[in-house]
């Protein structure tokens, strides 16, 4: 089993190699503070021989059963090792061992559902000789791979993020080319010892780890890259696609997702689910919920239950089984969600929960009396807060929901089912998910937002689509 009490160093992965540099950066363990781990920091040159390897273990064949086989054995012994890579996600992200344990399960399941997907890639027949002078020919499409693909990955979700990007670019006959985020690098280093060890050959994944911002520019300058597949800030993946050119790039963004209680929902189900799915991971989902919209019939019994439910959340060490929120992932982090907060209070809020720092941790809270134009409601929070308003009328609470720049997913509880159907079809979101909050998902579902939120889908099945290009083939008989 992994020892993180001892520091340790990794090395980049370039080229099926294991490399140290002589620059390094800390890890955090982020309930002590202390460094667990030094990560080897990348330099141009050993960016453009990872883009370079990658791009050479396209020449040599690597057939879709042979990548089933490969993500199928990388699932099992992410699963034999469940609880060493649970242990990192506790220390690196600071995430309940808990939870943690649940990202392990996801991840195996989404290289499970990805080496599924490598056997069912395929184009399709197009009739090209219902066209006038075609009568002699014949067409079919085939789903070629982008060929080299940079995958750059968020702090919150270190492991199964990682997952979403490498799963399906492998499943669909790509090299990957991964940089994780620099506060959580570990599950993504120890992932691709899982990968070369579950047989996956050399160059079809290179880890090179970092400064973000250094990283992200090299590789935008690096031409042999065809595809940009980022997980992170609105900031940071409109940089991206500003600079990609004319490459494909696929955007996972930010959220202040709204989840909206309707008068006739089932209050016991809707605050039980609300407290769990808002707080977990400190709220830094990019789908926990964040703004509530209750309707006023309801809103004082929801108040009292969604907060009763919230107090019971442990708040602690990661690694102490009862655990349920850990700390943010930095002491800035909780000292901005702290600042936010007040500057919502200053300007009307109440506090009915929470509302309190302590260190890098900040207490679950529950805002009342809120406007939509806090930044509390209008920025995304990324951190343990929810705003719950009052609504009255149907068509008032579609457009506050849409009131927003972000458009991820939304939730919605009501047994009304012309209310539903109707939210559906006017809820600008990439997914609505009806009787439980906006932070449903399951990893082979189609997955990613409209507006700032990103474009592109995720879920093996919607990335290999993303990951490969149509091509089509046309025989004049
Ligand atoms: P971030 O944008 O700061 O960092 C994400 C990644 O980008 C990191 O690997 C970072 O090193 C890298 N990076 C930083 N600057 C870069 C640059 N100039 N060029 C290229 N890469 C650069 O985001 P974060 O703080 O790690 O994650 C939080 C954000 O991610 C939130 O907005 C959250 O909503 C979003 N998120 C979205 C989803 C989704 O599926 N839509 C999932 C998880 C997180």
């Amino acid at each position: 089993m992994t020892n993180l009490t001892q520091v340790m160093q990794y090395g980049l992965y370039v080229n099926g190699r294991w490399e140290k540099t002589p620059v390094n950066m800390d890890v955090l363990n982020k309930y002590t503070q202390e460094s667990v781990v030094k990560i080897s920091v990348a330099t141009k040159e050993h960016v453009d021989v990872a883009v370079k390897s990658a791009k050479e273990a396209l020449r040599t064949t690597f057939a879709p059963y042979e990548r089933y086989e490969v993500l199928m054995k990388a699932a099992q012994l992410l699963l034999e090792r469940k609880e060493e890579f649970a242990k990192i996600l506790a220390i690196e992200v600071g995430k309940s061992i808990r939870e943690s344990r649940g990202e392990v399960e996801r991840a195996a399941t989404t290289l499970q559902v990805s080496a599924e997907e490598a056997k069912r890639i395929h184009g399709e027949g197009v009739p090209v000789e219902s066209a006038q002078g075609s009568e002699n020919r014949m067409a079919f499409t085939l789903r070629v791979p982008v060929g080299v693909i940079a995958a750059i990955t968020p702090f919150n979700v270190p492991l199964n993020l990682v997952c979403h990007k490498l799963g399906p670019a492998i499943a669909a006959g790509n090299s990957v080319v991964l940089k994780p985020a620099e506060v959580t690098p570990i599950c993504a280093l120890k992932l691709a010892e899982l990968m070369e060890e579950a047989g996956l050959p050399k160059g079809r994944l290179q880890v090179v780890t970092g400064d973000g911002a250094e990283i992200g520019e090299w590789l935008l300058d690096n031409q042999d890259v065809n595809m940009f597949t980022f997980t992170g800030s609105p900031r940071v993946g409109e940089l991206i696609r500003s600079k990609a050119g004319s490459r494909k790039v696929s955007l996972e963004l930010g959220n202040n997702s709204a989840t909206v209680v309707h008068k006739d929902a089932d209050l016991e189900k809707a605050t039980t689910l609300v407290s769990q799915k808002s707080f977990n991971n400190a709220g830094q989902v990019c789908i926990s919920v964040q703004r509530i919209y209750v309707h006023k019939d309801i809103y004082e019994k929801f108040v009292t239950k969604l907060k009763e439910k919230t107090e019971k959340l442990v708040v602690g060490n990661p690694m102490d089984e009862k655990t349920d929120i850990g700390p943010m992932i930095r002491l800035s982090e909780a000292e901005r969600v702290e600042q936010w907060v007040k500057e919502a209070v200053e300007q009307g809020a109440e506090i009915k929960l929470g509302g309190k720092r302590e260190g890098a941790f900040y207490l679950p809270t529950i805002l009342t009396n809120v406007n939509d134009d806090m930044k509390v409601c209008r920025q995304e929070v990324f951190g343990p807060v929810v705003a719950i308003a009052i609504y009255e009328e149907i068509e008032e609470v579609i457009r506050k929901v849409n009131d927003s720049n972000y458009g991820l997913q939304a939730g919605l509880f009501t047994n009304d089912l012309q209310f539903a159907m109707k939210a559906a079809r006017e809820i600008e979101v990439g997914g609505l998910i009806v009787n439980d909050a906006s932070a449903y998902r399951v990893d082979h579902m189609p997955y990613g937002g409209v507006k700032k939120s990103g474009n592109g889908k995720e879920g093996p099945k919607y990335a290999i689509e993303e990951m490969t290009e149509e091509r089509i083939i046309v025989l004049n008989l």
